[in-house]
């Protein structure tokens, strides 16, 4: 039994005895995983960093995890450190998904273990799965709750007739996140028979994903955008009645542009829409000011990587649900996709409160 477990964890690698004889553990389970994760500007990569850490740690591993600041040397050189170090396998959300190529040419040398968390890592053959939110659907979401806040889709998602047109602006995540495109085609592609109709209209004219996209998701960016566009375009007094944001971050920097230079009250705000059910905004949805967010459950998602990199380090192969979507320009790399839902003020207790993820007194 003793050989069969020690077989089985180096089974899968070309190292030979060398690295083992440096102390690694036989058992999988002893081994060193390297967490990434990009930035603590955000509660939800905090909450994930936690969660994988907890899981991992839970299962016997040894963890690593470290935040870059959103700067992508740091995430390098702390991946770096990760592979010094002796990790078996990483956990990484990139910042940028096309940067990481070299230093995960080094883990491959190692035959280290890459999972992409959340994000694809593009360019590199040396990532071995992916798990994430459907993110496609996520943008489909986004933009179905615009609809349903102005009144053009009901609750049963039925389009209703003879409403409109409305006056709404669009904003999109950071170019070098790979999901911020699935967000963008995934919410345009809803929006598009209405604004081909004229039920929607973009006042500014700004309907480009390069337009629109807000380099690494800062919520100051998208505040002078907004205030921007509302000197430029609705200065005549022209109501904006919906805003597209892909993030909580980017709401609230929005919010404060509509209520500062655009003197809406909080109470009358045009629909925002969001994504990640922040606490902050979860707080705003039930204060009746920013009208939706998605909730992607990051319990989930830290339980599923941590799965994936048991399954790998054990020498099995991890479940993946969707071996199609996510081409990273060099593969296909197998993905795990889970399911997002959408929260306004009407379900936001259902969801975030009663399946435990926040305290009600955390969104009060
Ligand atoms: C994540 C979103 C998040 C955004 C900004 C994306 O990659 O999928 O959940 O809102 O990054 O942090």
């Amino acid at each position: 039994l003793v050989l069969a477990l020690t077989v089985g964890a180096t089974g899968c690698g070309s190292r030979g005895g060398t690295s083992e004889s440096s102390g690694a553990a036989a058992n999988p389970s002893d081994s060193l995983v390297g967490i990434s994760m990009p930035t603590q500007t955000s509660e939800r990569w905090i909450a994930d960093g936690a969660n994988v850490e907890k899981s991992l740690k839970d299962l016997g591993y040894k963890t690593d995890l470290q935040f870059a600041n959103d700067d992508i040397p740091t995430q390098v050189s702390q991946i770096e450190n990760m592979l010094t170090k002796g990790a078996k396998a990483l956990i990484v959300a990139a910042i940028d998904g096309t940067t990481l190529t070299d230093v995960l040419a080094k883990a491959k040398e190692q035959n280290v273990k890459v999972i992409a968390y959340d994000r694809l890592i593009n360019g590199t053959p040396n990532v071995d799965y992916y798990t994430t939110f459907d993110n496609y659907t996520v943008g489909v979401q986004q933009a179905t709750s615009l609809l349903t806040g102005l009144g053009l889709v009901d609750a049963s998602g039925k389009k209703v007739d003879g409403k409109g047109p409305f006056n709404i602006e669009l904003f999109a995540g950071s170019p070098d996140d790979n999901n911020a495109n699935f967000f963008w085609t995934g919410a345009m592609d809803t929006l598009k028979p209405y604004l081909d109709a004229g039920t929607l209209k973009v006042p500014s004219g700004q309907t480009k994903f390069e337009q629109a996209a807000i380099l690494r998701w800062q919520a100051p960016v998208a505040q002078k955008r907004m205030e921007d566009i509302i000197t430029s375009a609705y200065s005549s007094g022209t109501k904006l009645n919906g805003v597209l944001s892909p993030y909580d971050g980017l709401s609230i920097g929005i919010i404060s542009a509509l209520t500062s230079t655009g003197g809406y009250a909080k109470g009358s705000l045009p629909v925002v829409t969001g994504q990640d059910a922040e606490k902050g905004s979860v707080k705003s949805i039930v204060a009746g000011e920013q009208y939706s967010t998605i909730f992607k459950d990051t319990r989930q998602l830290g339980a599923q990587a941590v799965k994936m990199v048991d399954a790998v380090l054990k020498g099995q192969e991890p479940e993946t649900n969707d071996t199609k979507t996510y081409d990273n320009k060099v593969k296909v790399v197998p993905a795990f996709l889970l399911k997002s839902v959408i929260i306004t003020k009407d379900n936001y207790k259902k969801e975030l409160i009663d399946s435990g993820y926040y305290k009600d007194s955390d969104v009060k």
